[in-house]
């Protein structure tokens, strides 16, 4: 009905130009009409253009590229006007089932700030009188942009897939660590190192007091800390009768923590206050680049990985938890994102996967298994009282050669959790900060781009790998001969 209320000049020649078959599909498919792209309406000023027809609208700034056409349903529905938005409150005054499918655009402007100023008629929302949304010039801007949308977090595109040598590499450039003083005060270095920290997954706070509390204190300056059954905080220490292998003085695989939880926890911290017995060195290796690796080089246990889940549980006292999870897990566009590993929290598989199903992920994960433990591969770090690790759960594996309890050492490391969700929140920040600052984005990297920095570093490995095996060789023969 509302549509045949308001028959516009370009909706009349339309009609008069197409079918009742047409029309009738328009009725259940909006926006696929190839004639929508057809923009009747056009107003031009020194700032910008707009054109637009009865569904959607494309703008450009100056005479530059224009915006891929924006549906006016969204267009309305993203005001965010005081009327439409509660200036104290942040939230929606009117709901997105108050607008008719396509509310009706009177005019359209770009202003001499750059601002996109449209005017809508007979609006639902404002009782059917006009309305006016504003696009601040920066959206306009954005609006270029198809995945843009307002309030979106910040993007992850700029990861480093770091193997041994490029991660000392880093930190040789003094990238990675950053003072305590630094990080709570909270400046230029604190941002810096939250950088570090997204781009790597794996940073080093140093000069931390002794004292048990501080964990939170470092924790917090990036987001609440996560509860779990273990406490706001915990302990890591040797003790008799673990009842998780962590507090024993075993070795411990590399692993990634509380893959039975949900969520999975974003963050780990692990702050070091005695570590003097011998042994207890901290092992960190990249589970996303070793998803890499396999993707390059063995495609069909990448894809087995993928696909199979594997269960994970936890199950003493009056905790019982119960997950099952992908090893590699992957993107919209098919790159691997993060990665679920914690051989000793498996339970058994389900019964449809004793078989083939099992047996195939367990020759794929025996492959991942052995690419992320690869000397190649591993950063090993004996932590010393007074730092403190910070690490990406969901992407980095961690793990502990084995040391000796007792005999006079002592080794405590204390730890807490951050969400995924309030870790992207201060990446949010970050990004926020940067864009205030007029401060590039160090790298944009697509899947593409990281599978690229992978593959390069694997055949520099191969020559090195290849340099090592000829060496004694040759000296072998020499010796025969
Ligand atoms: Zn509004």
């Amino acid at each position: 009905m509302g549509r045949a209320l308001r028959v516009s000049a370009p909706a009349l020649l339309r009609c008069l130009s197409t079918s009742t078959a047409f029309k009738a599909n328009k009725a259940t498919a909006p926006y696929s009409n190839p004639q929508d792209l057809w923009f009747p309406n056009t107003s031009k000023s020194a700032t910008g253009e707009v054109r637009w027809g009865d569904e959607k609208l494309s703008v450009r700034l100056g005479d530059g590229e224009w915006a891929t056409p924006v549906p006016h349903l969204w267009l309305r529905d993203s005001c965010a006007c005081a009327h439409c938005v509660d200036p104290d409150s942040g939230q929606k005054n009117f709901s997105t089932t108050d607008l008719p499918d396509v509310p009706t655009l009177e005019s359209a402007e770009v202003t001499p700030d750059g601002s996109l100023q449209l005017v809508w008629a007979n609006d639902a929302p404002s009782g059917g009188a006009a309305h006016t949304t504003v696009y601040a010039a920066q959206e306009v801007e954005d609006l270029l942009h198809t995945r843009w949308q307002r309030g979106r977090v910040a993007e992850r595109d700029d990861a480093i897939p770091w193997n041994r040598s490029m991660y000392e590499g880093l930190l040789a450039e003094g990238r990675c660590r950053v003072s305590y003083k630094d990080w709570i005060a909270g400046g230029a270095e604190f941002w810096a190192a939250l950088i570090d920290l997204r781009q790597t997954g794996l940073i080093f706070v140093t000069d931390v007091p002794s004292d048990e509390t501080e964990v939170e204190r470092i924790a917090t300056r990036i987001g609440p800390l996560m509860h779990t059954f273990y406490g706001w905080t915990w302990d890591v220490r040797s003790k008799p009768q673990a009842e998780n292998v962590a507090y024993t003085s075993k070795f411990l695989g590399l692993h990634q923590d509380l893959m039975y939880h949900d969520p999975v926890p974003g963050l780990q911290l692990l702050h070091c206050l005695h570590n003097s017995c011998e042994g207890g060195e901290s092992l960190f290796s990249h589970g996303v680049r070793a998803a890499y690796e396999m993707k390059l080089d063995q495609p069909d246990a990448y894809d087995t990985l993928r696909k199979t889940r594997a269960w994970f549980g936890y199950h003493k006292g009056e905790h019982h938890y119960i997950a099952a999870r992908p090893t590699i897990m992957t993107s919209a566009d098919a790159h691997p994102r993060e990665t679920r590993w914690a051989p000793p929290f498996q339970i058994t598989f389900p019964p449809h996967h004793r078989g083939a199903r099992m047996l195939d992920w367990k020759r794929a994960a025996t492959a991942f298994q052995t690419i992320v433990e690869a000397e190649r591969n591993m950063v090993e770090v004996k932590l010393k009282p007074g730092e403190c690790v910070i690490f990406e759960n969901r992407r980095v594996l961690h793990g502990r050669r084995q040391f000796a309890a007792g005999g006079g050492g002592e080794r405590w490391l204390k730890g807490t959790y951050v969400s995924q969700q309030n870790y992207i929140a201060a990446a949010t920040r970050l990004a926020e900060y940067m864009r205030a600052g007029g401060m590039e984005q160090r790298a944009d990297r697509t899947g593409w781009k990281v599978e690229d920095i992978v593959r390069k570093s694997m055949q520099q490995q191969l020559r090195e790998a290849d340099m090592e095996w000829s060496k004694p060789q040759r000296q072998g023969t020499n010796k025969a001969e």
